[in-house]
């Protein structure tokens, strides 16, 4: 897909704020605790690379993503750190991942076997770095039974190409101000935990909710994601413990300001008719770049006033009802502050219905990342 430079619409990623927000973290860490910053989904919208640097600059010592191709990126950028895929990938891949000293999460004992299959015949010199997943209530991926896991250490324990580097679970409710699901998982985790006779070099649980509100749960990793990137992981339901600085900004241009009188109609389906003369102004923006479409009725910032979406959002385009006639050119505020007003990835994922998390990650490649400070 193109990158749009010759348009004014774009991401600007404050790199200050993720080292801030990451620092922090770090610096709350247990002494022997790590912090392997989640860059997956292109560092949640941010750039994975751009981040990746941020948090390695913040004291992360090492990365998390979801697919082995985001793992490969951090490898041809030059980051030498562990890189832990957090997601089921195709065990034929395992020769590859060796090679590459990328770390697999091992789901299921089907996986391991045919992975040692591979592995044999590709004659890869080093092992494959395995983190066993625990399915403690999550229900996604990952062993839910001792037994089964007891199978899969002794296979690993038996295994010269295979390396049992990590062990952790994932919690669904961590963000939340109800913890007896929680609680619950933790119990699940500690039972078959405790049944192991060694423990790997990596046990880790905490995402970036577990680490801000059961940081005594923390272990020795913390897989920390959103808010690395300034967001707060509940949403609005729990207060974070320090302050978060948001990273990203979305701003663009008035690309046409013109009158409309009483009467005339804006955008597809002529869902808004002026009432009364009115400045329109239209901004090169929409739902092609994941500003969804449901934002109709929403606002903008600009000069320092919020300004509404009028009318339907188009793929590209977007109209918006100014208060006076304002030039082209106009700075445009899409997510971010302009004077005493602010619109946060929360008040845009709250209008859409959804997360923070999805709308950041929701910016398609068409718009620019710009990093500053
Ligand atoms: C995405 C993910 C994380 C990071 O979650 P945040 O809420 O962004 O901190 C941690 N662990 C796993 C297994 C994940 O999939």
């Amino acid at each position: 897909m193109v990158v749009g430079v010759h348009r004014p619409t774009k991401l600007v990623i404050d790199r200050q704020a993720l080292r801030e927000n990451i620092h922090t973290a770090v610096s709350r860490l247990a002494p022997g605790c790590e912090l392997f910053m989640v860059v997956k989904a292109n560092g949640y919208g941010h750039g994975a690379i751009q981040v990746a640097q941020a948090a390695k600059d913040a004291g992360a010592t090492g990365f998390c993503v979801a697919i082995l191709d985001e793992a490969l990126e951090l490898r041809a950028a030059g980051f030498n750190e562990p890189i832990l895929v957090l997601g089921v990938g195709d065990p034929a891949d395992a020769p590859l991942m060796a090679e590459k000293r990328i770390s697999a999460t091992v789901a299921a004992q089907d996986w391991l076997t045919e992975a040692h299959q591979y592995l044999a015949l590709a004659h890869v010199t080093a092992p494959l770095q395995v983190h066993l997943g625990l399915d403690t209530g999550m229900g996604r991926i990952g062993f839910k039974t001792s037994s089964s896991l007891q199978t899969a250490v002794a296979y690993l324990n038996a295994h010269a190409d295979l390396n049992f580097e990590g062990i952790f679970t994932h919690f669904s409710t961590a963000d939340s101000s109800d913890d007896h699901y929680f609680k619950q998982q933790v119990a699940t985790w500690k039972a078959l935990t405790s049944k192991l006779t060694r423990l790997p070099r990596y046990v880790h649980v905490s995402n970036s909710a577990t680490s801000l509100w059961h940081a005594e749960c923390n272990d020795n990793m913390v897989r920390f994601g959103v808010a690395g990137y300034g967001l707060n992981p509940s949403g609005t339901e729990v207060a974070a413990p320090y302050t978060l600085h948001p990273a990203m900004r979305l701003v663009s241009e008035l690309v046409h300001v013109k009158r409309v009188v009483a009467g005339e109609s804006v955008g597809y389906g002529a869902t808004y008719t002026a009432q009364q003369p009115e400045w329109v102004g239209t901004v090169p923006i929409g739902y092609a770049d994941g500003y969804e479409r449901r934002l109709q009725g929403f606002h903008v910032l600009i000069d320092g006033q919020p300004c509404e979406i009028i009318g339907r959002v188009c793929m590209d385009q977007l109209m918006v009802r100014l208060p006076r006639e304002f030039a082209r050119g106009t700075r445009v505020t899409l997510v971010g502050r302009d004077g005493d007003e602010s619109i946060s990835l929360q008040d845009v994922a709250d209008y859409c219905g959804t997360i923070h998390y999805e709308i950041a990650c929701g910016f398609t490649a068409r718009l620019p990342r710009v990093y500053e400070n």
